[in-house]
């Protein structure tokens, strides 16, 4: 049976089981949803990425459906500092388009902003990024993609010349000889990928694991390199300077398929193997086995993840893994490569469409007058009539209510108030605004700030694609209707449009809206233009770039060549340097933050979710126990994690896995225990991705 055989179908009538995939990350897990008794039941599904399996969070994930606090009707506010009310659809949109229509008469379109996520379908950030261009004329709109995968895909963008996180299927992780994960937890944060590592394991291959952090993950490894946060930039020259010394690079490869790679070597030459252990702390003797393990093999892939992306060097860290990748010969090498684990749902697909704010869909420039033209074309508008490029999140939530920032903001499917670095301060911008308008399901803590809430539909009643992470388009597909007084975020979209004066109407079909960005997509990087929704039907999704429907699709990419003028991939030399905010007498601590097994992002679903709620009820701060018992501290007691920016307190959690001069913190909860109340706003000057990885903190009882 094709996944598509159980599909809902277009005459209104549902049937009562649907193969669809999981809600939350990107690995897209294939499930089936069954309604019994008024129940809607979730099963795995065999699926190339999970192999049968799902995590927690999977499992669970229908519990919000009916869920208590789900909203089912608009919340309006009437005054500042009043309560959020029950509201009628039409008073809630005549209010947005009263509000918005005000914010622009008098400070012009670029006072409208839109802020989107990695989480909405390809749809969704597809007719988002049209709203904010088309209907709204403004250049502000960006994502939380931002803070997740940003950094990753510039130094993807200028090494391969395009940014897909997998060039290759996850199927190739088992066979490979050698897997180096750098900054990733797959086994907590997408649990089913690890059925790809084990079969590496059985077929004798070696893992090993770059982390400040003894995770889960890196308990699994044959190897653990345990940086000081921050260094992992230099831990990666220093493994190419050993390929060099021993004679491990591909100099064949290097020559034919390379540019730039003269300068590299120069750079990395400093990079001595017992410097960069004084630096990072990790022995000198495992960089050498590690880098040995890479080079002396058949197949090895190099992966990417936060954890060397979220950096204020978080580009040029992971181009150092690039340029290690590259000098070994590994990309478009088959069962070989080097990639970057995506983490939102449709982190991939949700940053080719247009929701980035210097971005056209299909992964165009928007500064690039020939993709202007091309989807202006599309749109039916006049090219020079589309706005320019805006700023990054982070500066755009920044300048919120500030005397040159935008007055009303439009967010869907983000809740920033909890995600956002030096959240406080984007808590108070927020409260700045002329208008704050939130698309949500549930009343999240960015909800709660706005003047108008919109409730929406969640991902068992809607139809759309999704794009995982290895670039394989798939299906979401409608198990039921949604309840009454919900809307999707396509039909506000379309709403909204046939309101504001003069602006042209917006598809809200899902398929429809599709196949305009199949045109739209048409000959740019990230290539839709060959992907129909019948064809994903068919098989296990479809592989972009897809130019041509009746054309191949491309799982691997990079065999022959690099989608690069000159059909090269190009090293870029670079340097480690400091984390943005030093350790001092004041601050003597390293902060690095992340995610636990059964809580996602924000947490605005899942910590709703009963069992999710008991397996991690709250935050915590992780310490080693020879810092907990220079600081008097014991297992549970409540601590202070004081920067330069707020506190978080949360119960200490003491364990060895952690170093001694490194403190923890998951950030999927708001209040008192919120972790980005304390992280850096410290910008990638490339990426715009904010360094959540590392700041100076102190920590005290509370
Ligand atoms: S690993 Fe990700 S996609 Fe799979 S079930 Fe868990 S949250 Fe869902």
């Amino acid at each position: 049976m094709t996944d598509g055989a159980r599909t809902a179908t277009r005459s209104g009538v549902r049937p009562r089981e649907v193969a669809t995939h999981c809600p939350y990350c990107a690995l897209q897990c294939g499930m089936v949803l069954r309604a019994t008794d008024g129940r809607v039941e979730v099963a795995p599904r065999d699926f190339p990425t999970n192999r049968g399996g799902l995590c927690q969070k999977g499992w669970t994930a229908a519990e919000l459906l009916d869920h208590p606090e789900r909203l089912t009707t608009p919340l309006l506010r009437d005054r500042p500092g009043g309560a959020l009310r029950p509201a009628g659809w039409d008073e809630a949109l005549d209010r947005i388009v009263t509000g918005l229509g005000a914010v622009r008469d008098r400070h012009g379109p670029d006072a409208v902003a839109v802020f989107g996520g990695g989480g909405l379908t390809n749809e969704k950030a597809y007719a988002l990024g049209r709203f904010a261009r088309v209907t709204l004329r403004t250049r502000h709109i960006d994502y939380n993609g931002r803070w997740c995968m940003s950094s990753a895909a510039a130094a993807g963008n200028r090494a391969f010349g395009v940014d897909r996180g997998l060039p290759f299927p996850l199927a190739d992780l088992g066979r490979a000889d050698t897997l180096l994960l750098v900054g990733a937890n797959p086994a907590e944060t997408m649990p089913p990928l690890m059925r790809h590592v084990t079969e590496l394991r059985e077929r004798g291959g070696r893992l090993i694991v770059v982390d400040p952090r003894a995770t889960a993950t890196a308990r699994q490894a044959d190897l653990h390199l345990q940086p000081l946060p921050g260094t992992d930039l230099a831990v990666a020259n220093a493994l190419l300077h050993v390929a060099l010394t021993e004679g491990l690079v591909d100099r064949a490869y290097v020559a034919a398929r390379t540019t730039g790679f003269d300068e590299v070597r120069r750079t990395v030459a400093g990079y001595w193997p017992a410097e960069v252990e004084r630096l990072s702390g990790v022995p000198a003797a495992d960089l050498e086995a590690t880098a040995r393990a890479l080079a002396t093999v058949d197949r090895a892939i190099v992966l990417t993840a936060r954890g060397a992306e979220q950096h204020a060097k978080g580009v040029d860290t992971v181009t150092a893994f690039v340029n290690l990748a590259l000098a070994l010969g590994l990309p478009g090498r088959p069962g070989s490569g080097y990639g970057c684990l995506t983490g939102q749902g449709n982190g991939q697909g949700g940053r080719e469409h247009g929701q980035k704010a210097d971005q056209l869909p299909g992964y165009r420039r928007i500064d690039d007058p020939a993709a202007r033209k091309h989807v202006a074309r599309v749109w039916g508008v006049d090219p020079d009539t589309l706005p320019g490029p805006g700023v990054p999140a982070y500066q755009l939530l920044d300048s919120l209510g500030t005397p040159t920032g935008p007055r009303a903001l439009l967010v869907f499917g983000s809740n920033p108030v909890v995600s956002a670095p030096r959240a406080a301060r984007i808590e108070s911008r927020l409260r700045d605004l002329d208008l704050l308008v939130v698309a949500d399901l549930l009343r999240s803590e960015t909800a709660e700030l706005a003047d108008v809430v919109l409730p929406v539909t969640q991902w068992a009643e809607e139809d759309g694609t999704m794009t995982n992470l290895e670039g394989r388009v798939l299906r979401r597909r409608a198990l039921r209707e949604p309840p009454a007084g919900v809307r999707s975020d396509l039909e506000i979209l379309a709403a909204l449009a046939d309101r504001l004066p003069g602006a042209t109407p917006l598809p809200s079909d899902p398929r429809e809206v599709f196949e305009e960005l199949r045109r739209a997509s048409a000959g740019g990087p990230a290539d839709y233009g060959g992907i129909t929704w019948d064809r994903i039907d068919a098989d296990t999704g479809v592989f972009w770039p897809c130019p041509d429907p009746d054309g191949p699709d491309r799982p691997r990419l990079f065999a022959d060549r690099f989608p690069t003028p000159d059909g090269r991939a190009r090293f870029h030399p670079v340097d480690h340097r400091p984390a943005a905010e030093p350790v001092c007498a004041d601050y003597p601590l390293h902060l690095t933050t992340g995610r636990v097994l059964a809580q996602y992002q924000s947490g605005t679903q899942t910590r709703r979710v009963a069992s999710l709620r008991r397996a991690a009820p709250g935050g915590f701060v992780e310490l080693h126990p020879d810092l907990a018992a220079r600081l008097g501290v014991a297992d549970g007691t409540p601590v202070r994690v004081v920067s330069r920016r707020g506190e978080l307190r949360a119960p200490a959690r003491i364990t060895p896995t952690i170093r001694p001069d490194t403190v923890f913190a998951p950030f999927h909860w708001p209040g008192a225990a919120r972790a980005n109340s304390v992280t850096n706003d410290a910008l990638d000057p490339v990426s715009g991705m904010p360094e959540f990885k590392i700041c100076a903190v102190r920590v005290e009882p509370a």
